[in-house]
């Protein structure tokens, strides 16, 4: 077993489309090594709120993220400054909103693209900003950061998923083919991180509507995946929300009083 936590987003995938097109993660499930929950995203359902809810465990209601234009650091703590503060180190090969919002900002592509400070919340970075940027580059970039930085904590966030979304809708083979891919090419580096025992989970931030957008309470807009693989989870029915996702994380790599709120069903007997 492994205390280390990726946390894989994948940008804009509703739940029914995970469900029904990702045969690796659903693989997983049916050979009882990962279970998926349905969650409901919080409001509204866009990115930047959803990363800082990720990565805070805060509404956006509350944290003041409450749209995309907010180009400000986070105001609260988050699972990358808590894992830095307490000497573990962090790693995200991520879009570029990740970098201001817990690094600094505004992102500076020159300076910021490739990331390697230890005084940062997001220690070692690659960001993106280019909303084409090919998952299976992006997933490349995670690898080479977990094998260089060996990080306790890692995001993995690639955006191919809601760039078809937003061009051809929820209802489009274009959109269901886009998670197939990102399913194929996490499976191949999926499969040695569960053999490593990491501690694994892979969500949302929104889903997506035939509008080819999101950001109201539509089920479409708002009902996400969470696959948790790994033994630390309790891998029993309960509720699991957006804002547990922070609390669970910081829980699962040790970290005390961190005062994130977590469901503590989602995790096994070991971890209460
Ligand atoms: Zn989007």
């Amino acid at each position: 077993m492994n205390n280390k936590v990726i946390l894989v987003v994948l940008d804009g995938l509703n739940y029914q489309v995970a469900h029904d097109c990702m045969g690796y993660l659903n693989g997983l499930k049916e050979s009882g090594q990962a279970s998926l929950y349905k969650v409901q995203t919080e409001l509204p359902s866009m990115s930047r709120p959803l990363y800082e809810c990720l990565l805070t465990g805060q509404k956006p209601i509350d944290s003041g993220i409450i749209n995309n234009s907010i180009n400000r650091l986070s105001s609260s703590t988050s699972t990358f400054s808590l894992a830095r503060e307490a000497g573990l180190c962090t790693a995200a090969a991520a879009y570029h909103w990740f970098s201001e919002l817990y690094n600094r900002t505004p992102y500076d592509p020159v300076r910021d693209r490739f990331t390697s400070d230890v005084s940062m919340n997001i220690q070692h970075g690659c960001f993106y900003h280019q909303d084409q940027y090919p998952d299976e580059h992006l997933f490349l970039d995670a690898e080479y950061l977990r094998r260089k930085y060996d990080p306790d904590f890692l995001l993995v966030h690639p955006m191919n998923i809601d760039d078809a979304g937003h061009k051809f809708g929820l209802s489009s083979s274009q959109y269901r083919n886009a998670a197939r891919r990102s399913d194929t090419y996490l499976s191949s580096l999926l499969s040695d991180w569960v053999y490593q025992g990491y501690q694994i989970m892979v969500t949302s931030d929104h889903g997506m509507n035939d509008d080819r957008s999101h950001g109201g309470t539509t089920a479409e807009e708002r009902e996400v995946p969470l696959f948790v693989i790994g033994e630390r989870f309790s891998h029993q029915p309960c509720e699991a929300k957006q804002t547990d996702i922070c609390g669970l994380s910081c829980e699962l790599l040790g970290l005390n009083d961190h005062e994130k709120s977590f469901n503590p069903d989602l995790l096994g007997f070991a971890s209460k």
